[in-house]
């Protein structure tokens, strides 16, 4: 509407048919919603296999979980750091998982490098520029988080950059920003990943968790984040979120999660797309009406 945009590497006619990031068998931005499930942060050996059990169980290919921790108070926990990237490894191997975590600063690009599959880029970082550029020299796929002040055109900017320099595995993920209610802990932009849907040929997918800061949200707005199109979700679960380091309140049950899994697959038959989970717990049959 407003001319050509600026970034013209992301932008849609530079790829009329969308990108497909291939990771393993998994195609992100094709038919299949990325699923990406697990906690907030890794906090001990035994919550980090618990969760990846079950994740595995489900069918769940990628399992989520920080080993540092941007956290906007110092007194925090800020994540077991590497020990907590040597569980990620562990787990990945034991249980076949992929793994998403978020490298924080451009010094600990090679540290994380070796123990992740994507590389998470936070929202608190998405206007790191420098960053962004080093992330362009990676030869893995970037979870590119919307910052929580940034228009979709400064989002889409820094995935440019990273595209710029050689890397064309950008997913974004749309993690709510910040506006005058703070009835949510964020405002999902839904209406903002349909848009950026229509901007560019980039895979978009939904952090549910962030935006609403509540578990009982979460189906709602998983539901209706596949319903504009997203690409996909990362949904954080805890085995016992009420004891979570972080996040705990938007932690969802391991059975909540389950529980809600057949329902997501009835939203994406209805979009035409497929969520690839075990038989186990294929959808619920829809009724046919004659
Ligand atoms: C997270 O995924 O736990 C996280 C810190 O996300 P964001 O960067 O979107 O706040
Ligand atoms: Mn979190």
């Amino acid at each position: 509407l407003k001319g050509i945009p600026e970034y013209r590497l992301a932008r849609k006619s530079h790829r009329p048919e969308g990108s497909v990031i291939c990771i393993g068998d998994t195609e992100i931005g094709g038919k299949e919603l990325l699923m990406i499930a697990g906690p907030c942060a890794v906090e001990t050996e035994e919550q980090l296999f618990a969760i990846a059990q079950k994740v595995s169980d489900l069918g769940i290919k990628f399992l989520r979980g920080g080993a540092y921790k941007p956290r906007t108070s110092p007194y925090k926990f800020q994540g077991l750091q590497e020990p907590g990237l040597k569980l990620l490894s562990n787990v990945s191997k034991e249980f076949n998982l992929n793994i998403v975590t978020e490298v924080m600063d451009i010094s600990l690009l090679d540290v994380v490098y070796p123990h992740t599959d994507i590389i998470q880029i936070g929202a608190r970082n998405m206007k790191n520029y420098h960053l962004l550029r080093a992330l362009g020299e990676t030869d893995k796929p970037i979870l590119l988080k919307r910052g929580m002040d940034a228009t979709i055109e400064e989002w889409l900017l820094a995935a440019e950059y990273i595209l710029l320099g050689g890397n064309e595995q950008v997913i974004l993920c749309e993690r709510g920003i910040r506006t005058f209610d703070n009835s949510n802990r964020n405002t999902l932009d839904l209406a903002g990943v349909a848009l950026v849907k229509q901007l560019t040929h980039l895979p978009v997918i939904v952090d549910p968790s962030q935006a609403t800061g509540n578990r009982n949200l979460i189906e709602a707005t998983s539901l209706a984040s596949i319903a504009v199109g997203g690409d996909g979700l990362m949904i954080e679960v805890h085995n016992n979120p009420e004891d979570a380091l972080s996040d705990g309140p938007q932690s969802m049950y391991l059975k909540q999660f389950e529980r809600m899994l057949p329902s997501l697959q009835n939203m994406a038959t209805a979009s035409n797309r497929i969520i690839d989970l075990k038989t186990a717990i294929q959808p619920v049959q829809v009724q046919e009406i004659h």
